[in-house]
């Protein structure tokens, strides 16, 4: 399968595509670009809003606007303006780390990571903001704090730390919110590049962008099995995630982060946004309850 350009938006570091079933257009972030990205497929128009930090991820809200990771914190968006009000910051004590990735599980609460902006030190962790915004460190020694994704009957979650180049998967009680019993679900062979963000279809099957993969891989995370590939030709794919009304579209991320001249010369739709109709639906994304 092969991904086709949707938007030749040339981010520097494109990430967190996030669909938005009611107004039916798609978030996703520029990291480096300081950017909160909107595509509306209808138009196959992309805007651009300017941030004053980086972000991470940006998901909607249930009662209006955006929750985004940023630099500094957890955020409410107006993604009119771009302005912010932080909710909280877990991380004040550590200048050199940044939010990463981030999503919300089936009951709304938002799941985020963080890492070591120079990618040495194992000080990452992911947190969990509930919806009274209250949060909590649910996993520490993290590297890159990657992909999130839940099963289709909510009873397990799957994550990935980059630097660790696989996917784990926890059991996930959907009631209190708590991970426990984690396990490697699959490891990513080095062939393939480094796993990056994720989406899960509706048979329960794993998306993962490969960083230094030329695209994507569907793996079973029940037997480990490679199912599929996807080609993208831009070599740093770094998220995906289902749209359309459907929910039978993808949509895939990269970056052009570390190209030379050369480099962008080979791949001249590096940063673009990318999509593909895989003959298999995605769950719905969740906005935040809170
Ligand atoms: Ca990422």
């Amino acid at each position: 399968m092969n991904a086709e350009l949707a938007a030749d938006a040339g981010a520097i570091l494109g990430e967190g595509p996030w669909w938005d079933a009611s107004a039916s257009l798609l978030y996703w972030v520029d990291i480096r670009g300081l950017r909160l990205h909107i595509f509306d497929p209808s138009l196959g128009e992309d805007r651009a809003v300017a941030l004053a930090m980086r972000p991470g991820a940006v998901v909607g809200r249930a009662r209006g606007g955006l929750l985004m990771a940023m630099e500094d914190g957890l955020a409410f968006v107006d993604p009119s303006s771009g302005s912010r009000k932080t909710i909280v910051d877990p991380e004040a004590d550590l200048p050199g780390n940044r939010f990463n990735d981030g999503k919300c599980d089936p009951l709304g609460r938002f799941w985020a990571g963080t890492m070591d902006d120079a990618e040495q030190a194992f000080s990452g962790s992911l947190y969990r903001l509930d919806l009274d915004l209250s949060w909590k460190r649910m996993i520490e020694g993290v590297g890159i704090s990657n992909g999130l994704a839940w099963s289709p009957d909510g009873r397990t979650m799957y994550y990935i730390d980059t630097r660790a180049r696989r996917v784990d998967a926890f059991d996930f009680d959907l009631a209190e919110g708590s991970i426990s019993g984690r396990r490697i679900a699959f490891e990513v062979p080095a062939s393939m590049g480094f796993p990056d963000g994720m989406t899960i279809d509706e048979e329960g099957m794993l998306w993962v962008a490969l960083w230094e993969g030329w695209g994507l891989g569907r793996w079973d995370p029940r037997t480990g099995c490679l199912l599929e590939r996807v080609r993208v030709p831009v070599a740093r794919t770094t998220s995906c995630c289902f749209g359309g009304e459907r929910l039978d579209r993808l949509y895939v991320t990269t970056a052009s982060v570390g190209l030379d001249s050369e480099g962008l010369a080979s791949q001249p739709q590096a940063g673009g946004l990318f999509t593909l109709e895989c003959g298999v639906r995605g769950l719905p994304s969740t906005p935040f309850a809170g």
